[in-house]
């Protein structure tokens, strides 16, 4: 597991503590474990790698507003399946996390995606 790597902004570090918890609460709720099972641990280091290859950095819009969509197409799917379980939980366990998620996908759209040469 890639757990050491620093990323290049403080924005993509909240975001990639926020899908781990999310990934850790769906997991210990549906796959039963203490510790993240094998395909739930496969998901978080993908998400990881996605964010660290993330062109935004701190400009990055809440992947639900991106039109990049990067992830892989059944990574897509199990990441949306744990988001649509842990979205409403996380609110609860991790209210910081959750609040700060809502302003970004509010606040920060993809008109930094124009600025940006990849389109
Ligand atoms: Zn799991």
């Amino acid at each position: 597991m890639a757990t050491g790597i620093k990323l290049k902004s403080k924005r993509l570090e909240r975001e990639r503590v926020t899908i781990g918890r999310m990934i850790d609460l769906y997991c210990g709720k549906n796959h039963g474990g203490t510790i993240l099972c094998a395909d739930c641990s496969e998901l978080k280091d993908y998400a990881l790698q996605r964010l660290i290859q993330c062109p935004f950095g701190d400009e990055k819009p809440a992947c639900s507003n991106c039109t990049v969509h990067c992830y892989k197409q059944d990574m897509r799917q199990r990441v949306k399946e744990v988001m649509r379980f842990s979205g409403p939980r996380m609110l609860s366990k991790h209210p910081y996390l959750a609040v700060m998620h809502l302003i970004d996908e509010k606040f920060i759209k993809p008109r930094a995606l124009r600025k940006s040469k990849i389109i």
